[in-house]
């Protein structure tokens, strides 16, 4: 037997792929191969001395789920290695994880600031959500990093944008709007679904907290509901553990246990969904009947040299607009075979939606504009399936226009 130790033993050192198989693995007395499920909501102490010292922090150990849980602290360690951040802490949707990151840092008299084209439910909670309780937000054109800049007030905490953008795919200059959050004292809080956490790193570009709806890519098999926050153990531990605790979002152990296998082939999912999806974006950019593409590393796209510069690849997702609008975006979309109509994104399945029918729909006319919203605009999230069939289901929805 040797007596040094492995250096693999320390995690942090093993590569990315490695920790997405083992980390924050706890094996239970009976030695499961896989990681366990523990489907229950409270623990019990082995006398009333523990339960007080555990309560109140004096001894570690869990006290209820809505807390704490064994197998939604395996999920969040291993989210924790992968996006390189020291602590996470799951939550039912993306939406909750939204919800607490930015409502977890404000309170009523301060004043956030958000880039204007965002998921659908992050925008009304921003827009709509926010004002009501006393928190005042300004939306901006989040592609020119001034307009951060300009909207900053002695009182903004928090400046919060996805990046790219749901459903257009326009980019926020991670690192440029981090220095202008900073310097006004306020965190930047990233969105990064349409990322994933393979091709972009927030952190590394000076994001204070991070995060996913884990029903994406993470899960990407189409089965669970979750949402990820991630970033310092500070801000993790203080409040965004407290908000949980005291109002609940926590996120389901049985859902942690599946969006946990789902981080093991998180990366290989991601890696082919994205080589498929260039394929599917050189196609479409150079189709008769296709007026514009959004692709963050295609050529084409407006932001091409910040796409470079941010991301490793051009995501799993595109956009692009049909020429002659609704109908025959409509048109398209129901000539199609493999791709199905639906509003999900990062699944294995190819999905297709037509944003200012659905996901944007209680949008003003003005707001669509506003955000690029167009009536011929469909947003493909590309899957697993092989990227032959998927140009020519695309080749066929197109004929039918
Ligand atoms: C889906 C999505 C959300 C919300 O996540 P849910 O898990 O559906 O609650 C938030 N932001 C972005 C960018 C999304 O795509």
């Amino acid at each position: 037997m040797t007596k040094e130790k492995n250096p693999l033993s320390d995690h942090k050192r093993r590569k990315a792929q490695t920790m997405m198989v083992h980390g924050g693995m706890e094996r239970s007395q009976h030695g499961e191969t896989s990681e366990a499920i523990f489907f229950n909501s409270g623990f019990v102490y082995p006398t009333s001395a523990a339960a007080e010292a555990r309560f109140k922090g004096e001894e570690p150990g869990h006290i209820y789920s809505r807390f704490s849980n064994p197998t939604v602290e395996m999920f969040q360690q291993r989210a924790a290695l992968l996006e390189g951040a020291e602590a996470a802490r799951g939550t039912a949707t993306g939406m909750a994880a939204v919800t607490t990151a930015v409502m977890g840092q404000v309170r009523a008299g301060d004043h956030v600031v958000a880039a204007r084209a965002l998921f659908g439910g992050c925008r009304f909670v921003v827009e709509d959500y926010l004002p009501r309780w006393g928190v005042e937000s300004t939306l901006v054109d989040g592609r020119d990093p001034e307009n951060f800049a300009r909207a900053m007030r002695p009182n903004t905490k928090v400046v919060f944008v996805e990046t790219p953008t749901n459903p257009t795919l326009e980019l926020v200059d991670l690192k440029a709007v981090a220095e202008i959050a900073h310097a006004n004292g306020a965190l930047l809080v990233v969105d990064n679904v349409f990322a994933t956490p393979i091709w972009q790193k927030p952190l590394e570009l000076g994001a204070d907290l991070v995060t996913y709806s884990a029903t994406k890519h993470i899960d990407g098999q189409g089965r669970a509901m979750g949402g990820v926050i991630l970033g310092s153990k500070a801000l993790i531990e203080a409040d965004i553990h407290t908000i949980i605790r005291q109002t609940g979002p926590s996120m389901s152990p049985f859902n942690a246990w599946v969006l946990l296998k789902g981080l093991e082939t998180l990366s290989i999912r991601v890696k082919a969904m994205t080589e498929n999806a260039a394929k599917v974006a050189d196609f479409l950019a150079d189709h008769p009947k296709v007026e514009s593409l959004s692709y963050p590393h295609h050529k084409s796209h407006p932001q091409y040299a910040l796409a470079k510069r941010q991301m490793g690849a051009g995501s799993t997702l595109a956009a692009f607009t049909v020429k002659g609008g609704k109908e025959a975006a409509f048109r398209m979309a129901d000539g199609l075979s493999v791709i199905a109509i639906s509003n999900n994104l990062g699944d294995a399945k190819s999905i297709i939606s037509h944003p200012a029918t659905t996901t944007h729909q209680r949008f003003s006319d003005e707001a669509k504009l506003e955000m690029d919203i167009t009536p011929g605009l469909m947003r493909l999230s590309v899957g697993l399936e092989d990227a032959d069939d998927l140009i020519a289901d695309l080749a066929f929805g197109l004929e039918q226009v």
